[in-house]
């Protein structure tokens, strides 16, 4: 076990995210007096890496805690796999075409958040999209583009009104057989939210959970008191270079969404891995979105969704709904947009805000 002084560099950088602490000769004082210590802790699930850092006043604690966390990460892969063919989505999904089935809190807590998304995005984000993807999933593996007869088919199938959730009785029905979930644009998000629950029922509030681009936080590290988790924003502008943008977050979450990771290159097009459901197109043009939100499992499907929206479109869905930002990068005719989070005047003034500080340009980190 190794303790991790706030000063450390946490790369995620590999999918558009790193987290900075801001270096503080100060902090490890802080950090002893309150009786805390910083540990980290990481594994793979959901295909990609979950990182865990937190503070608790002692490694046994810390261990005992991270252990239960990452086992109820797996569990929750377990149900919402498109992989693994033994999942709870992947057997509800056999069940299409056939009656309502009960179905575990978790997987209707999921799929209701991507509902609402659903219908929120008009449909830009969409957890039906699963045949769909499946047909652009192999166009990546053999480099060759889906026939666009099998495409109309596959579209035949995909379409948030299609999927009927019943809050009362838990119970999902797909309308069509060979309707295909795909929660691969939400799951993560909330993996994130719940290991932060789970944390905080053994005592630890002072956390932060990284899967992939796609981040929660709770309270801040104690030496960052009134302020929050100092995140660090990669985009489309400066991919390579060191982020220029940063954000403070407490009680949050922020999720990146984009072709900069997952892409095909065909005949000179990149396509990505984000689908639109309206057209069956695999997004084209070059775009990242960062989203913060009050929770990750809204961050994650929003950011997914304005991928989908772009520019305009996109940045009108994030003012719609309260407590959303979006940092929107798109390229257009070889000249790079950027939308810069957007900031309604009358919001973040208030103390609650889990926004506490956004930076542009890394004047504040020189060390780092
Ligand atoms: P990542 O998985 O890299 O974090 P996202 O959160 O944007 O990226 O999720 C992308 C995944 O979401 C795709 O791999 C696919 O499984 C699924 N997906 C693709 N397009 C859509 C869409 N329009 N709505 C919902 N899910 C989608
Ligand atoms: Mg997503």
């Amino acid at each position: 076990m190794k303790l991790f002084r706030s000063s450390t560099v946490c790369s995620l950088a590999m999918v558009g995210f790193c987290i900075f602490a801001a270096a503080q000769c100060l902090s490890a004082l802080k950090e002893q007096k309150q009786g805390l210590r910083r540990f980290e802790f990481t594994e793979p699930y959901m295909g990609t890496m979950f990182k865990i850092v937190l503070y608790a006043s002692d490694e046994s604690s810390a261990l005992e805690a991270s252990r239960v966390a990452f086992n109820r990460i797996a569990g929750l892969d377990h149900i919402m796999s498109d992989y693994q063919p033994s999942s709870e989505l992947m057997r509800l999904s056999e069940l299409a075409g056939g009656p309502p089935t009960r179905i575990s809190d978790d997987l209707y807590g999921v799929m209701s958040a991507g509902q609402e998304i659903a219908q929120k995005s008009d449909g830009a984000f969409d957890i039906t999209i699963g045949p769909v993807v499946r047909l652009w999933r192999r166009a990546r593996r053999q480099h060759e583009l889906p026939e666009s007869a099998r495409l109309a088919q596959a579209l035949e199938l995909v379409g948030h009104q299609k999927l009927r959730l019943d809050a009362k009785a838990r119970t999902a029905q797909l309308l069509k057989p060979g309707m295909l979930l795909d929660l691969g644009g939400i799951a993560k998000g909330y993996a994130a939210d719940e290991t932060l629950r789970v944390l905080k029922g053994y005592g630890i509030d002072r956390a932060l959970v990284a899967a992939g681009g796609d981040i929660a936080v709770g309270e801040p590290p104690p030496d960052m008191e009134g302020n929050g988790w100092t995140i660090a924003v990669a985009s489309l502008d400066s991919p390579a270079q060191r982020p220029n943008r940063y954000v403070a977050l407490h009680n949050a979450g922020i999720s990146t969404s984009g072709d900069l990771e997952q892409h095909v290159e065909i005949n000179g097009t990149r396509y990505s891995h984000i689908v639109d459901p309206k057209s069956g197109r695999a997004i084209t043009g070059r775009v990242s979105v960062t989203v913060i939100a009050p929770d990750d499992t809204t961050a994650d499907a929003l950011a997914t969704g304005v991928c989908v929206l772009g520019l305009e479109r996109g940045l009108k869905l994030i003012q719609s709904i309260p407590e959303t930002r979006a940092l929107i990068c798109q390229a257009k005719n070889s000249e790079l947009q950027c939308s810069d989070w957007h900031f309604p005047a009358t919001r973040d003034q208030s103390h609650d805000s889990p926004i506490v500080r956004m930076e542009q340009v890394s004047q504040r980190f020189p060390g780092l």
